[in-house]
């Protein structure tokens, strides 16, 4: 199978209650791209200034990731700066500078048409659906997005919900855009919207599935040291997919087991700041991470 992932190559900025981290890697596309290579590397589709690091793209490669699909264009890379609280499932941006994004316009070259997999990441929603007009018959095609393009471009939002199988997003974002206070109410809304899968992910308390016929829970990896949030919605994403990609079905129960490799990711990528715990893992380090979470709710 092959899986194609549209997103944000970026510099972040992050600021913590003990860290500040001037222009670190991050973007949706990098880690998601990261997180599913350890499953089945993915085509990436995104653009970047002409200051994105060589040995970034080169650390792409080793790990299998297909970049024909990264457009360099001159000019800046995309920046974006967000300060955690001490609670970190509480984030502010604080600025984005979106530099060679504003004319960016997905062009998905003939080897990424036909893919089975495809992965709208986090990016403004018309150009998730450019993406989508440009891949022919895939398999299964999964959302990201954030609260800026529910409040700013909800009518393209909706569009691109309802012709997609998957759709990932917190808590918040899913009351949100249901307009219902209460989770289940509002995750059934979306289900009505077009998606067969809505799945909600709340941070450090796990992730809820939302089927059209079961919910399935997943805790989070009990972390006793977070150090940077960024990037574990995004690494939830791209280790479930990855996975399902992999195993080329997607059964219930292949679907169970993603949302656990999801939750592997996103524990792993949170560890460390931008992509430095994702960048150098071991398949053994994920197989018994894995065995924790099955562990956690074994009884
Ligand atoms: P996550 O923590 O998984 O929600 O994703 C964080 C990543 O999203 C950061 O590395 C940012 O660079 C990226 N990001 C933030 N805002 C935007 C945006 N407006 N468009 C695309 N990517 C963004």
């Amino acid at each position: 199978m092959s899986l194609v992932i549209v997103g944000s190559l970026a510099f972040d900025t992050i600021e913590t209650p003990h860290f500040r981290k001037e222009k670190i890697i991050g973007g949706s596309c990098s880690y998601s791209a990261l997180a599913a290579s350890y499953f089945s590397p993915p085509k990436i589709v995104a653009v970047i200034g002409e200051d994105f690091p060589q040995e970034i793209m080169d650390l792409f490669h080793s790990r299998g990731i297909d970049t024909r699909g990264v457009k360099t264009e001159a000019g800046k890379t995309f920046h974006w700066q967000g300060r955690y609280g001490h609670d970190p499932n509480q984030r502010t941006t604080i600025k984005t500078e979106l530099n060679v994004f504003k004319d960016f316009k997905p062009q998905l070259i003939p080897e990424y048409r036909t893919a089975d997999i495809v992965f709208l990441g986090n990016i403004d929603p018309d150009l998730q659906d450019d993406t989508l007009k440009q891949v022919q018959k895939p398999k299964l095609v999964a959302m990201d997005t954030i609260q800026l393009w529910i409040q700013s471009k909800l009518d393209s939002l909706l569009e691109v919900l309802a012709k997609v199988d998957i759709f990932f997003a917190n808590d918040e974002e899913v009351k949100l855009i249901a307009q219902e206070s209460n989770l289940i109410k509002a995750g059934k809304a979306l289900l009505a919207k077009g998606p067969s899968l809505i799945i909600i992910k709340k941070g450090e308390h796990g992730a809820l599935l939302m089927g059209r016929d079961y919910v399935f829970g997943v805790l989070a990896y009990p972390c006793e040291t977070v150090v940077d949030p960024t990037g574990a919605g995004d690494s939830f994403g791209g280790g479930f997919l990855g996975y399902l990609d992999k195993v080329g079905a997607f059964s219930q129960e292949n679907i169970r087991k993603a949302a656990v490799y999801g939750s592997v990711m996103a524990s792993f990528t949170i560890e460390e700041f931008s992509i430095d715990r994702l960048k150098a893992l071991t398949a053994a380090e994920i197989e018994s991470r894995y065995q924790e979470f099955k562990n956690l709710v074994t009884f």
